[in-house]
Order: C-alpha cells, then structure tokens, then sequence
C-alpha cells in the first residue's frame, strides 16, 4: 500500500499534536511533533544557565540526539538520553521557544532531522513550516486553525482539569504573542502553504477533524 507524508501547520492551540497521534495511529504512520524539538533546544539551553547567544544555542542544537517514543497516551520525549516530556512544556519553555526557533542554525539542525525521518514516506509530521519548508512535496497539507478565543479556552480546560490554576486572559494574549512572533519571523514563518487545505477547528470536535483528514488521505492513495 501506498504510503504518503502528511503535513500539518498551524498556530498555537490548535490540536495539532492531539489531531495527528491520532490520525498516525490509524493509519500506521510515523507521527512526529517538531514543536517538541524546538521545545527541546530550548530546554537544553535554559537549562545551561548561559545568556541568549545564537551561535551558541546553534551550536547545541547540532549536537543534541532528540528521540521520540511513541506510547498510547504520549509520545515520551528524549534528549540524549533524559526524559524530557514534561520539562518541555513548562511556561518557561513555552516563553522562550519562539526566541530559539528563530535562530537559523537552529532550524538548520531541526529540519535536517526532520527530513531524514520522512525520506521513507508513511509520516504525519506537525509544526509550523512542514508544509512550506520542510516537505514542499507533501501529498497532503493542512493548516489546521481555530480562534484564538477557542484555542486559550481549550488550554485553559486542560490546565484546569490537572487541578493547575491559570488565568484564560493572559493564556489568549501568551496564544496571541507566539502567534505574532512565529508570523513574524524572517526565517520559514508560520504560514499557510499555497497548496494546503485550510480546516478550521473552531466547531468541530476532536474525531470530526481526525475523519476529515482519513478522508483526505484516502483520496490521495
Ligand atoms: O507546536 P508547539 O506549540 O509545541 O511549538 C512550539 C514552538 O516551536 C512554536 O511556537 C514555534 O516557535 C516553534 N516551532 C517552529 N517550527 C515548527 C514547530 C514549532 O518554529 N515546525
């Protein structure tokens, strides 16, 4: 059976990782979530202690080993070797992640690994630039969206079911700046690819989306 790559961009919040486990799991595919290898990078910079420097967090990003293991709940995160699934997604990561997916060489590194683990096809991968810069090629593209006020809200029902407290204003404007700050930047900025078909989340629910895309993909097989 024919297998192809799945690209799927989009802002923040939107479900992406949620969305493509999913959808890798029923099809067979591999699923990668490049956001986790920015987070990545970022936690292994903070976590040296060294002030922002670019050749420097380059220079990182090019010797880290960034593993994936699939499991059913989670797709568990390594960094040579260390766990990192939940140090990732601290609000400090979240903060500084935008800054160092900025940085050339940092992409450099990430897209590299990126392409090497689809040269083989059967891949759904989600980030912000798969469908532009990544895998230009891709059989199927999607930029799943949402409204920011639904994206913070469904952020905000996580945060708030793991007895975590969290404001929803202040988690619409964090949405909205690493929105602004992806957009913005003059290296493979978040962006709707040309050929990618826009879905737009707002509405639907998790397995509404997730049969919308199996659709898709058995179109083009
Ligand atoms: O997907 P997630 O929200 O975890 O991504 C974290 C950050 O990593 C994004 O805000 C963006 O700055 C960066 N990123 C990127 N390119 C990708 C995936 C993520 O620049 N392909």
């Amino acid at each position: 059976m024919k297998k192809i790559v799945v690209a799927i961009d989009g802002p923040a919040g939107a479900g992406k990782s949620t969305i493509a486990k999913l959808v890798g799991e029923k099809l067979g595919y591999a699923y990668i979530d490049t956001g986790a290898m920015y987070r990545s990078v970022t936690w292994k910079f903070l976590g040296t202690g060294e002030a922002f420097d670019e050749a420097f967090i380059g220079a990182l990003s090019n010797k880290m080993i960034i593993e994936f293991k699939p499991e059913a709940k989670v797709n568990r995160v390594f960094v040579d070797g260390t766990e990192v699934t939940d140090a990732i997604r601290t609000p400090e990561v979240t903060a500084n992640v935008s800054r160092v997916a900025a940085i050339g060489a940092v992409r450099e590194a990430m897209v590299d690994q990126q392409r090497r683990m689809g040269e083989i096809g059967g891949i759904i991968m989600d980030g912000r630039d798969i469908g532009t810069v990544v895998f230009p090629n891709a059989e199927l593209k999607i930029f799943l969206t949402a409204s920011v006020e639904e994206r913070a809200s469904r952020r905000f029902k996580e945060i708030i079911a793991k007895g975590q407290e969290c404001d929803l204003e202040q988690l619409k404007q964090e949405i909205a700046a690493r929105d602004k700050a992806d957009s913005e930047r003059e290296i493979s900025p978040l962006k709707q690819a040309e050929d990618a078909i826009l879905l737009d989340s707002s509405d639907m629910t998790i397995d509404e989306v997730v049969q919308t895309i199996l659709k898709m993909v058995e179109e083009r097989l």
